[in-house]
């Protein structure tokens, strides 16, 4: 075997038409690349050489204009002539051959996964609800309906007239709410249509997002008198409608799914945005904070105590059922196992934070 002269590198040299390899020598002249099997000669210029990712294994062959190739002959030769005279790898190649980049690209991956299903996909949501029409949200509704009832909701027990004071007092408080909006440049408040239901959710209450709340008997019985309770908890139910909650978080899964689709390759869980929705463990802190908020507001604007919403957590916390003395009590609701509660009060965890911003709320007034 004759050994190429200093500075070459030995090659084959593939015409791109036939499959018979020339054996050549590769130096370097300046800016080209230059190609010499006895008398005949080739040159390119250098920046239209597409060198080969320096892999350990894969064989080099490096592309040229034409459709010519260069392929190597022995790794380790092409690899020492390249790193003199074309520069070394490149630092892709680099970055590939190295444990501690793949390692620290993985972890930007999962920062960036985190990112953005933390902050990305809850914006890239809001943008996309704002602009839809009301009738979204209804139809959204009408779906979600449609999927309620026996066992999870059945007819409720109560007497018509105490539906009828509940209503009353909610639609008094939803006016004073809409009038201190006004005073404000606000516009009113969404209108709720309340629907009360027994349910073996227990205590409990969940907005749809075309504005019907469902309230179980069971909150019913649990607020007893205490009727700035009641309109605590659908002051909250109707800061999920006023802030399309529902049709976002269908609209986070949604997109939640695309990126994963994409992602695995998996398109059928577009289909399951819906009842993914559902099965959200948790319906995001930030929008129960947002209801509460609103709920805060409904309170005020009522000239009513926030503390009511302090004695809800307190009852669910203490896991009454139901507000003495009335003596029909339910055993306490089953909780964990019903996707319906992801909506609802009880799966709302009561923590201290929510607590502490109704009681810091009634310190102020
Ligand atoms: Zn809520």
């Amino acid at each position: 075997m004759s050994l190429p002269p200093p500075g070459a590198l030995g090659a084959r040299l593939f015409d791109g038409h036939s499959a018979r390899a020339l054996k050549v020598e590769l130096r370097r002249e300046g800016n080209q690349l230059l190609a010499q099997a006895g008398e005949r000669q080739w040159r390119w210029p250098l920046d239209q050489v597409r060198w080969p990712e320096r892999s350990r294994e894969g064989r080099r062959v490096a592309e040229l204009p034409d459709g010519m190739s260069l392929h190597a002959l022995d790794n380790t030769a092409w690899d020492g002539w390249c790193e003199v005279h074309v520069g070394g790898p490149g630092w892709i190649d680099r970055l590939q051959g190295s444990w501690r980049a793949t390692l620290l690209a993985l972890a930007g991956l999962v920062l960036l996964a985190v990112l953005t299903q933390q902050w990305g996909v809850p914006w890239a949501a809001r943008a996309l609800v704002e602009p839809m029409p009301r009738s979204v949200d209804q139809s959204l509704e009408a779906a979600v309906i449609d999927s309620l009832g026996p066992p999870t909701l059945s007819p409720t027990r109560l007497p018509p007239a105490r539906q009828a004071e509940i209503t009353a007092a909610w639609e008094a408080a939803k006016e004073r709410l809409d009038r201190s909006l006004a005073r404000q440049g606000e516009p009113a408040s969404p209108a709720l249509t309340l629907r009360f239901h027994a349910s073996r959710l227990g205590p409990n209450a969940m907005a749809l997002p075309g504005g019907t709340v469902v309230i179980t008997d069971e909150l019913v019985a649990l607020a007893g008198e205490d009727m700035p309770l009641l309109l605590g908890v659908l002051g909250h139910e109707q800061g999920h409608v006023q802030h399309r909650h529902g049709l976002r978080m269908a609209a986070q899964v949604g997109l939640l799914s695309v990126l994963v689709g994409s992602l695995w390759g998996d398109p059928s869980s577009l289909v399951s945005a819906l009842p993914l929705w559902w099965g959200q463990a948790d319906y995001s802190r930030e929008a129960e904070r947002e209801a509460d908020a609103w709920s805060l507001r409904l309170l005020q604007a009522n000239g009513l105590d926030p503390r009511a919403m302090v004695r809800l957590f307190q009852a669910l916390a203490a896991g009454r059922t139901c507000a003495p003395p009335p003596a029909d009590c339910a055993p306490p609701a089953a909780t964990g196992a019903d996707v319906l509660q992801t909506l609802g009060f009880a799966s709302h965890p009561a923590p201290a934070e929510r607590l502490r911003f109704f009681e810091q709320a009634a310190g102020r007034s």
